[in-house]
């Protein structure tokens, strides 16, 4: 096959003022954590961007009495159309520094700029547009005559889409009347404290949005916070199991939105055009960093030959490389302990005896890489067809009939996502109603919308974010619930799985 060659078209990077030190955000101002303080390096080249402080118990400490004192005398007080006149101001300024938030998160990511610059940074803008126009109408979100908000709100978020993941967070946080402490994943702080400039610039009250860095540690001080009302959880599920305990018997409304391994199914009538382009969107977007990725594909047998043929030529045709370069389809791993990861799970497929295919493509001598995989001859009980790989591996398996198809996609532990390809609308449904996934896509995948809610079954975890259900996480009816840690409540909570849908 034959190529056209692309000349590089990088993004300058001219249009970041970054620091080479960051402090933890405040109270409205930027301070110097006590804990030990990290490096933020770029996964394309492993340069140095900056120098994060950690925060320690006190520090977690203040963040939280700082989010408490803001609840009380401001921000639960403010009327929901003036939360969201601060909630639009900030969706303008992110549209306004656009360019620049891309950048960075590229730059401190890893992932291709067309994807933070399409992708990510409209989707922050939107989701804070979204719910800032829910603010003055929490009357009318079906949760009662007055629904009250919860206080304040540890959130903690993961590495794959840092800045996204902060705004399905903070936005409807906000609008529901609660003030939040968030703390960013240790390798992903970057885009969390450049939006915590932007909050200076909306000039919201002091405290509202505290951002505090750091590792797991951190993490562990803040959702086990006496002082919080709510934890917001979006990471693994093995912390999400351990968060889950931390707050067992306490009053804490808890969501957790936790791992995936979605079935992406194939039907002989599909569209095949687009279905290659989906299946392509559903694993390799990101570089397959997608709690809800379509990182099993299952194909009807009488076009297996056919997709994966047409599957190993597109991907052929995949460039891998520099993150800021306008033409990258694939960027950065976005470190080299997710990259051990996806090596050794990616090793065990071929020990099992699946069959891998790589796309060839030429691996830059610094920075984390992984190319474009494909494992075939996989069967349901591999590990690559259980367990998360959280790269760009796709395991493909086959099915004869609907109801093989569908037993086959929920052999899973996980319940996050699906996507179902098929000309027939009816097949669709039908399929669709069977399938223990939170979200299906039809004909298309990874679609993201701020009025659509998303969330698990079993191990992806449970509670709703997006749409109405996403703000409902964030009230309660009646009045606030305060102390959080309420000495009479002495049962451990009972933690359903999946009891949200
Ligand atoms: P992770 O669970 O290792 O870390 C997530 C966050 O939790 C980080 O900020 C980390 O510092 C913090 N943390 C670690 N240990 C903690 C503890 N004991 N208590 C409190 N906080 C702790 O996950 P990750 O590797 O950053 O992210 C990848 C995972 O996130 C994948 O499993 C992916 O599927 C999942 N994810 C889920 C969704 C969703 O909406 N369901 C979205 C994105 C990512």
């Amino acid at each position: 096959m034959s190529f056209l060659e692309y000349a590089p078209a990088p993004e300058s990077q001219a249009i970041l003022n970054l620091r080479s030190e960051y402090g933890l955000f405040i109270d409205g101002e930027f301070r110097e954590g006590h804990g030990t303080p990290f490096a933020s390096i770029s996964p394309a080249t492993e340069k140095h961007i900056a120098t994060i402080s950690t925060a320690d118990a006190a520090d977690v400490d203040a963040a939280v009495a700082a989010a408490r004192r803001a609840y009380d005398r401001t921000w639960s007080r403010m009327s929901g159309a003036d939360r969201g006149k601060y909630l639009f101001r900030i969706a303008r300024l992110v549209q306004e520094r656009s360019r620049e938030l891309a950048v960075a998160e590229s730059l401190d990511n890893g992932k291709p700029i067309k994807e933070s610059r399409d992708v990510d940074v409209p989707l922050v803008a939107a989701w804070f547009f979204y719910y800032a126009g829910w603010a003055d109408k929490l009357d009318h979100a079906g949760l009662g005559a007055n629904p009250a908000s919860l206080g304040v709100a540890a959130q903690v978020i993961p590495w794959n889409f840092p800045l996204l993941m902060l705004a399905w967070k903070i936005a409807p946080a906000l609008a529901a009347g609660n003030t939040v402490v968030l703390k960013p994943a240790e390798t992903t702080s970057l885009t969390a404290l450049l939006f915590a400039e932007i909050v200076q610039q909306a000039d919201l009250p002091p405290g509202v949005v505290n951002i505090i860095t750091g590792a797991g540690a951190t993490g562990v001080a803040l959702v086990g916070h006496d002082d919080v009302n709510a934890v917001a959880f979006t990471g693994s599920t093995p912390v999400g199991r351990a968060i889950a305990k931390s707050v067992a018997g306490t009053n804490k409304k808890v969501t957790l939105e936790l791992g995936g391994k979605a079935a992406n199914i194939v039907f002989d009538d599909a569209p095949i055009d687009q279905a290659i382009e989906g299946i392509v969107n559903g694993i390799f977007f990101n570089q397959g960093h997608v709690c809800c990725a379509g990182s099993r594909l299952l194909v009807q047998e009488s076009i297996h030959g056919e997709v994966v043929d047409r599957l190993k030529a597109r991907l052929s045709t995949l460039r891998l490389g520099d993150p800021l370069d306008k033409n990258t389809d694939i960027g950065a791993i976005n470190s080299s302990a997710q990259l051990d990861r996806i090596r050794a799970l990616s090793d065990i497929g071929e020990a099992e005896g699946a069959e891998r295919w790589t796309a060839e493509c030429t691996i830059p001598e610094n920075g984390f890489w992984f190319a474009p995989t494909i494992f075939t001859n996989v069967s349901t009980s591999h590990r690559i067809a259980q367990e998360e790989v959280f790269g760009p591996v796709l395991s493909v398996l086959t099915f004869r009939t609907p109801a093989e198809a569908i037993a086959k996609a929920n052999n899973t532990p996980f319940g996050l996502s699906a996507g179902i390809w098929s000309d027939k609308g009816s097949r669709i449904l039908a399929v669709a109603d069977k399938l223990r996934a939170g979200v299906i896509w039809a004909n298309t995948f990874n679609r993201f919308d701020p009025a659509s809610p998303f969330g698990g079954y079993k191990e992806s975890g449970y509670g709703r974010e997006g749409g109405r259900h996403g703000i409902a996480s964030y009230l309660t009816s009646g009045t606030p619930a305060r102390p959080a840690v309420a000495a009479a409540v002495t049962k451990p909570k009972t933690v359903t799985k999946g009891a949200t849908k």
